[in-house]
């Protein structure tokens, strides 16, 4: 089922088009589907291990090194959208013709168009060179890291983000030395200080060392890696270097056409980048009614909450669907799972509950005002549910306690 149809009226019909077939891709084409849309529907995208959730990469796919590798169970999740699945890249956009253009130089016609390509991870010439420095963004990375740590000793990770640290704890639980390095004085900075505080002590509790306010500026070894080189000179020895610089969107495609390019493809609130283009996930710059701004969240649950809105817009017009409103992400390290709804940076966190006996708490996020802009959940996530409406509401934190 795929390329231009007769309809019975005569006219040609052409497909649906969705460039990238991860998390907002594929939540765009089941979208479609379930929206009853049974018309011609193209998945184009390279990466031939599809489907497949980036957030295990990190986590369940890494837990016991010494193991076999985890075989994930059967998605039949493509076969299911009887759509035609193309294994290329997208390499140009004429967005007047309603054309993609193929690297391997295929021409594709579209009805409406979903740019879903996600984010490619930062990865400096400088800090770039011999075998042994990964970086983690697909399966083929996650698997060629677990296969360089199930024989290595020690890691360096250069980045102290939620990438940076779940790696870091994985390798850490099966026994790596690890030693995490950020230029920022904590990790997990855009959660504030209490809690980055609290994911220090617990990856200092499974013995990692963390060389934080520090920044990387070499890495060591001319065919394998040995180690890295820091701002203040001294050496730290690694088998493996994990990059967890970032990600930037990956939409240099697209450099040729006329969408709007600017920290991501710039989008409305409901996704339009151009007359039947829509751009969803890590790529999109998205407006957000709630914070009056062009946001690129990069978090799954925004992915397939995007992929969705630009189903439902591509067929039912905007009146069809709102857009998701508060940004959700979660992280998992050791025995701890993290849960954040809302907005974390640079506001005032405090502890506003704690099971007592454990290590379970719940902490508010407040702007100037004293407003609850966002909250985090320590092991206790069933607490999201009460707290969200009070994220949504902005209340004021006073008014609750
Ligand atoms: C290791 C890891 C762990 C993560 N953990 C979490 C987590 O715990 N919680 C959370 O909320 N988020 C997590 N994330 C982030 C989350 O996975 C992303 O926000 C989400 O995958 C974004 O979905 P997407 O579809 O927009 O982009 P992607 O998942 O990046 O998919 C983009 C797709 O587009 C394809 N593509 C790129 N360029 C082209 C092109 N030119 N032509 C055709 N196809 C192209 C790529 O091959 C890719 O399959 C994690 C990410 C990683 C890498």
């Amino acid at each position: 089922m795929s390329g231009p149809t007769r309809s019975p009226g005569g006219t040609v019909a052409h497909p649906i088009v969705v460039v990238g077939a991860s998390a907002a891709g594929l939540a765009a084409a089941e979208g479609l589907r379930s929206r009853g849309y049974g018309g011609g529907l193209v998945l184009i995208d390279p990466d031939p291990d599809l489907p497949y959730e980036r957030p295990a990469l990190s986590t369940s796919l890494l837990r016991d090194l010494d193991g076999p590798q985890p075989v994930s169970p059967p998605d039949d999740r493509l076969e299911r959208l009887a759509a035609e699945r193309v294994h290329d890249r997208a390499a140009g956009l004429d967005v007047d013709g309603h054309e993609v253009l193929l690297a391997g130089g295929r021409r594709l016609r579209y009805r409406s168009l979903v740019v879903a390509t996600g984010a490619t991870p930062h990865r400096p010439a400088a800090l770039d060179g011999p075998v042994g420095v990964h970086t983690l963004r697909d399966l083929a990375d996650a698997r060629a890291l677990r296969h360089a740590l199930a024989s290595a000793t020690s890691l360096v990770v250069v980045g102290a983000g939620f990438l940076g640290t779940e790696v870091a704890a994985a390798a850490a639980s099966a026994g790596r030395t690890v030693t995490l390095v950020d230029p920022l004085p904590a990790p997990v900075a855009p959660l504030g200080s209490l809690v980055s505080g609290l994911v220090a002590d617990l990856h200092r509790s499974h013995g990692v060392d963390l060389l934080l306010g520090r920044s990387v500026t070499e890495v060591l070894g001319s065919e394998r890696v040995t180690g890295v080189r820091l701002d203040d000179g001294r050496t730290v020895p690694a088998d493996v270097v994990l990059l967890a610089l970032g990600v930037a969107p990956a939409d240099s495609w697209l450099a040729d056409s006329p969408l709007r390019r600017d920290g991501g493809v710039v989008v409305d609130e409901h996704l339009r980048a151009a007359p039947d283009v829509f751009a969803a996930g890590d790529v999109a710059r998205a407006f957000s009614p709630r914070y009056r701004a062009h946001l690129r969240v990069e978090h799954w649950t925004t992915a397939v909450g995007h992929g969705d809105l630009a189903a439902a817009v591509a067929l039912e017009g905007p009146a069809a669907a709102s857009p998701p409103e508060l940004p959700y992400v979660w992280t998992e390290q050791y025995d701890a799972r993290l849960c954040v709804l809302g907005r974390t940076l640079g506001h005032h966190a405090t502890v506003v509950d704690r099971q007592p006996g454990s290590d379970r708490l719940v902490v508010a996020y407040t702007d100037r005002e004293g407003r609850v802009e966002g909250v985090l959940t320590w092991n206790w996530a069933r607490m999201l549910g009460p707290w969200r409406a009070h994220v949504a509401a902005a209340t004021r934190l006073a008014d609750l306690l």
